[in-house]
């Protein structure tokens, strides 16, 4: 039964919705309603990666990934321009048996629901008044909010207020195949963005991504990748989505809040998202709990001043010469370095 108010409701299921929500009942407050517009579990274009620091992000919230199937793949190669260059022990990512994240995110809404959490499923928003503040869910609910939380994602109805539009596209198509476990990264087959190829249990996971350029097909681009990698799979599953660039506007007013996606909290370089989003979730809730927009501010902040230090990096990397020298010298001649800057410096995302 849905009331005609709520303290606090966040539009979104996703990590970052379920994470406001499970911290704001922890704080105490337990008027809140989650709207959530699919019904779990539900599909989700995403790889469904974790690093060993997202594993026990989950595993504070009372989840354990390990349970939705999750383990490391040991083998990880990284590729330029088609040609192997290393190989490298993964000890810091974590992949779901299916390689993408219907599972985790299934559990953690089960999870959410078991400990008491409201959450209308099929039910979308379609309308937001910040005058009066209330919301419209699916086609008949005008429902009143004192805080309101857009969990929603890059492109959600929460987008429509922010003025930053540039954004990653993520591809991926899944199919059944006899290739070896592994995880391969290539470089140098879009402009700003890498290609996976991921194999586990008989699954393979081939991905793309790039800055999106409107002008681009990426559906050839992604048909050409397949074939030079001999993989002869039916298109029709290609799935897409985007992916923030930057970190967007935290707070509006002093009621409206952003997390997850939905507030750009995605890494613009290797798109992992999700241990961003739980974190904003939780800065979200403790804000609101505490009256004290401040706090989701600051981690935005923080945020932006890491995401720019990461383009920085990227940019750099993605000068020819320099990926060049990475890829032919680094990776040749100092690639104790680069397995160490691959499981310690990204384990810490
Ligand atoms: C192809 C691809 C691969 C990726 N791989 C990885 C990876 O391996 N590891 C990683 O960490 N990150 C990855 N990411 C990024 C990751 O998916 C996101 O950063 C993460 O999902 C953000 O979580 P969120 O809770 O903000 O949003 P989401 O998980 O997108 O959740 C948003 C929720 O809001 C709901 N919603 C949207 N609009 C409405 C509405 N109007 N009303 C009600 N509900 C609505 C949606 O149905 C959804 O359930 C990938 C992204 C892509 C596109």
């Amino acid at each position: 039964m849905i009331k005609n108010h709520y303290h606090t409701i966040i539009i979104g299921a996703g990590p970052a919705g379920l994470a406001c929500a499970l911290t704001l009942l922890q704080q105490g407050v337990d008027d809140l309603l989650v709207a959530e517009k699919f019904t779990f579990p539900r599909d989700k274009c995403c790889a469904g990666y974790i690093t060993r620091k997202t594993e026990k992000e989950y595993r504070r919230f009372g989840l354990d990934p390990a349970d939705c199937g999750y383990s490391l793949i040991k083998d990880f190669r990284l590729y330029f321009k088609r040609k192997q260059r290393q190989k490298i022990n993964n000890k810091f990512l974590f992949t779901s048996r299916e390689i993408n994240r219907v599972a985790l995110d299934d559990a953690f809404f089960r999870l959410a629901k078991a400990r008491g959490v409201c959450i209308a499923e099929n039910m979308p928003i379609t309308g937001h008044d910040p005058e009066t503040n209330t919301v419209i869910l699916g086609k008949t609910y005008r429902i009143g909010y004192d805080n309101l939380v857009f969990a929603d994602g890059t492109m959600g109805f929460g987008s429509a207020c922010q003025r930053v539009k540039r954004r990653n596209l993520a591809m991926q198509l899944l199919f059944p195949s006899d290739r070896p476990d592994g995880i391969e990264i290539h470089f140098g087959i879009t402009g700003r963005g890498y290609c996976w190829v991921s194999t586990f249990n008989g699954v393979t996971n081939v991905g793309m991504t790039d800055e999106y350029r409107e002008a681009k097909d990426y559906k050839s681009l992604f048909a050409g990748f397949l074939k030079d990698l001999g993989l002869d799979a039916e298109l029709s599953g290609l799935y897409a989505a985007f992916t923030p660039i930057g970190v967007r506007t935290p707070v509006i007013g002093k009621n409206i809040f952003f997390v997850g996606d939905a507030l750009g909290a995605c890494d613009p370089f290797t798109l992992s998202g999700v241990r961003n989003g739980l974190a904003s979730g939780e800065k979200a809730a403790l804000a609101i709990a505490a009256a004290d927009p401040r706090i989701l501010e600051r981690y935005a902040r923080a945020l932006r001043v890491k995401f720019f230090l990461i383009r920085l990096l990227m940019n750099l990397f993605y000068i020819p010469w320099i990926r060049w020298l990475v890829f032919n010298v680094g990776c040749r001649f100092l690639s104790g370095a680069v397995t160490f800057f691959f499981n310690r410096f990204l384990n810490k995302k």
